[in-house]
C-alpha cells in the first residue's frame, strides 16, 4: 500500500517536471542576460548602429523611471521594467532591446517618420530580430512573445495593437535582414 502510494507520488512528480520543462521560461533580466542579448543583437544588426548602451541609468532623463528608451546615440534599459514584461512574455526583453536598437538605426540614418510609423518601423526591426533569434539562436517563442507584447501595448504614439503586430510580422518576414524594414 505504501509502495503503491510512493509510486504514484513519483509519477506525479515526474509528470509535473516534464510539464514545466516543456514551457518556455521567463528569464531573470540581469546585466549578464542583457549583455548576452546585446552581443546577439550585434550579430544580427551590429553594422547598422552602435549606440552607447546603459542599464538602470537614466542618461536620457526619462520622467517616470527607466523603461526602454533611445535618445541620440544612447540606448537605456531598465531591468525592472523589462522583468515585468518578461514575466508575462518569455524572452520579450530581447525583442524590446531589438526594438530600441531599431530606433538607434533610425537615429544614425536621420529617419523621421510621422506618428506612428517611426515606432512601427522599430517594430519591424524587432520582428526581423525575432526571425534571427528563433532560427539562428534557437529562441523558440521569441516571435510570439514580441508580437503579443506589442499587440497589448498599442497607443497613440506606437500605433494600434493590430498595426504593431502587423509590423512585427513584416519584420519576421525579412528573414532576419534589417534591410527589409527600410
Ligand atoms: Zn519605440
Amino acid at each position: 500500500m505504501k509502495i503503491l502510494f510512493m509510486k504514484k507520488l513519483i509519477l506525479t512528480l515526474m509528470l509535473s517536471i516534464s510539464f514545466f520543462a516543456s514551457q518556455v521560461n521567463s528569464a531573470q533580466v540581469t546585466y549578464d542576460y542583457l549583455n548576452k542579448t546585446l552581443n546577439e543583437i550585434k550579430g544580427w544588426a551590429g553594422s547598422y548602429a552602435s549606440p552607447w548602451v546603459y542599464y538602470d541609468r537614466n542618461v536620457c532623463g526619462e520622467r517616470y523611471g527607466i523603461t526602454a528608451y533611445v535618445c541620440g546615440n544612447y540606448l537605456q534599459l531598465g531591468t525592472q521594467f523589462l522583468q515585468n514584461l518578461e514575466n508575462r512574455y518569455p524572452l520579450v526583453a530581447k525583442g524590446i532591446f531589438a526594438h530600441e536598437w531599431g530606433h538607434s538605426i533610425q537615429n544614425k540614418r536621420n529617419i523621421r517618420y510621422n506618428v506612428p510609423y517611426q515606432e512601427l518601423q522599430s517594430d519591424c526591426f524587432s520582428g526581423s530580430f525575432t526571425y534571427y533569434g528563433e532560427n539562428t539562436l534557437g529562441y523558440r517563442g521569441l516571435y510570439n512573445s514580441t508580437s503579443m507584447s506589442a499587440y497589448n501595448a498599442g497607443d497613440a504614439t506606437h500605433g494600434t495593437g493590430s498595426q504593431r503586430q502587423y509590423y512585427v510580422r513584416k519584420g519576421y518576414n525579412t528573414r532576419g535582414n534589417p534591410n527589409g524594414c527600410f
